[in-house]
Order: structure tokens, then C-alpha cells, then sequence
């Protein structure tokens, strides 16, 4: 979904559970960082079609829990925009949930047509519908061979009518709830006092390396020029919110005991389905 989607929405969340403009706008920030993901200067459009990086290396489980060691409300935001971009066609290559670990599993059951192909090791069960995504996805989105469907679709394209009507909806619903609540007027000046100066750091980094990284991605990729001025844009823009990011450092207090026993159930609980899969199916399948 578009970046506007995605910051409204965790706003009006953030409004809805924490009745906390502060807290709110911590989560509008969240849910802007994913799509840090894009083939920006750092690597070359080939390789990154190669690797498949966009809706995976931040949009994925791992990441999100990483984030919200770091402060919980950021990883409600980042979340939230997981969980919107799943809802999204192969157009935009849905979320690959898993990444790093889907990358493990490489080869597929049944191809699209739903006959076998495989039966060594541990499968996925369908291809992606490569030939879906070769003909809608975006330039640098479209697979390059034949893969297992690790990634999330839902039904919804980009910018049309389920992207709008989050955003509008999302909007409406905060002017109706500050109206009702703490006045217009106060909740915009206390917004923008959040948003500009408590967050400025947060912001201004977040424009610079989009605003930098976009123009790069859309304009001057192909006449290869300005690639320093742009690094150099984008790095700072990283600095800015890795330096605020420290700030707002305040991790939940976890029971180790307790992730220790979630671990060894996770891992047990594996081996034991492997087994049992093995035995009572024999090709083991995702
Ligand atoms: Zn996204």
C-alpha cells in the first residue's frame, strides 16, 4: 500500500488503543520504515531483481520483532504495515512473512497447473505464479525463473480503491475522533509539536532517504549521475533515525525464562511434525 496508507492507518490504531497522541505518532513513524526495502543506489536493479529484496527484507516477521525490542510502539507501527501489505496482489509482491528463513526451502511440490514435480526433501507446496507476476509486477519485482510460493498475496492492488479507502477512511476517522475529543485545533497543534520537533530527527531522516532514494530509483537510475550527492542524502537520512532511534530506545522487559521455553517448544515442535509428516505421508511438504 502507499506510504500514506500505511501512516494514517497506524495513527488512527495508535489513537484507538492508546488514546496517546505521542504514542500514535511513534507507530505513524513505524509503519513508514519497511519500505526502506527498495532497489535504492545501494544495489544495481539487476541484482536486485535477482534477490527479490522489496516486501521481504523488511517486511517480515523477524524484522518486526527486532524493532520492537528496540520500542514496542515502532513495532506495532512496522506491523501494521506488514499486515496491510499482505493484503496486496503479486503486483507488489505481497510480504514474504518468513524472510531469511524462506529462502531455506527452495523447490516446490506441484507446479500452477497441479502437477507433481518434486519429492526430494523438504518442499513448499505450490510454485508462485511466476507467469502472474512476470506479467503484472513491477520492473524490478518481476522473478527471474521458477520459484515455490513463499510470499503472501492478498487480493488488493496498489493505489486503488482498498489503498484509498484505507487512507480516506483512516483520515476521516481522526478528524472525528480529535474533534470529538480533544478538539481540532489541540490534537493538530499537539500532532505537529510530535511530529516536528519531538520526532524531527525521526521525519527529516525519513524524508531524506525516501525523497533521495525515490528520485534516484525513478529518474536518475538510468543516467547513472548524482549516485554520490544521493548516497550521501541517504546515509544521512539513516543516521538521523538510527541517532533517534536510540532516543526512544525502551525495550519491553522480557522473561527470559519464558523465551526460552517458547524456543524449545518452537524446535521441538518442528522435529516432532517432521517425524510425523515423514511417517504418515512420506514427502514432507510445507
Ligand atoms: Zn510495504
Amino acid at each position: 500500500m502507499n506510504l500514506n496508507s500505511h501512516a494514517v492507518f497506524a495513527l488512527s490504531v495508535g489513537m484507538i488503543f492508546t488514546h496517546h497522541i505521542q504514542l500514535a505518532v511513534l507507530m505513524g513513524i513505524g509503519a513508514i520504515i519497511p519500505d526502506v526495502d527498495r532497489e535504492y543506489v545501494f544495489t544495481k536493479r539487476r541484482i536486485f531483481q535477482k534477490y527479490q529484496l522489496h516486501r521481504a527484507l523488511l517486511h517480515n516477521v523477524f524484522f518486526a520483532a527486532a524493532v520492537f525490542t528496540v520500542n514496542p510502539y515502532l513495532g506495532v507501527g512496522v506491523t501494521s504495515h506488514i499486515l496491510l501489505d499482505t493484503l496486496t496482489s503479486p503486483t507488489d509482491r505481497g510480504v514474504e512473512l518468513f524472510f531469511p528463513l524462506s529462502r531455506v526451502v527452495e523447490n516446490m511440490y506441484l507446479n500452477l497447473d497441479g502437477h507433481k514435480i518434486g519429492s526430494k526433501g523438504v518442499l513448499w507446496y505450490l510454485e508462485d505464479p511466476v507467469r502472474l507476476v512476470a506479467e503484472t509486477a513491477d520492473p524490478g519485482l518481476k522473478e527471474v525463473g521458477k520459484n515455490a510460493w513463499r510470499r503472501v498475496y492478498g487480493p488488493f492492488k496498489n493505489s486503488r480503491l482498498a489503498d484509498w479507502e484505507v487512507f480516506y477512511s483512516s483520515l476521516l476517522f481522526l478528524l472525528i475522533y480529535a474533534s470529538t475529543t480533544y478538539g481540532l485545533v489541540n490534537w493538530i497543534k499537539s500532532f505537529l509539536y510530535y511530529t516536528f520537533n519531538v520526532y524531527l530527527l525521526f521525519v527529516l531522516g525519513i524524508i531524506l532517504f525516501y525523497g533521495a532514494g525515490e528520485t534516484w530509483r525513478r529518474r536518475l537510475q538510468t543516467q547513472g549521475k548524482a549516485e554520490p550527492l544521493i548516497l550521501g542524502m541517504m546515509v544521512l537520512g539513516v543516521l538521523l533515525v538510527v541517532y533517534q532511534g536510540i532516543q526512544v530506545y525502551s525495550p519491553l522487559k522480557l522473561d527470559t525464562t519464558l523465551l526460552g521455553e517458547i524456543a524449545v517448544s518452537v524446535l521441538a515442535g518442528l522435529l516432532v511434525a517432521y517425524i510425523h509428516v515423514r511417517l504418515r505421508v512420506g514427502d514432507v511438504i510445507l
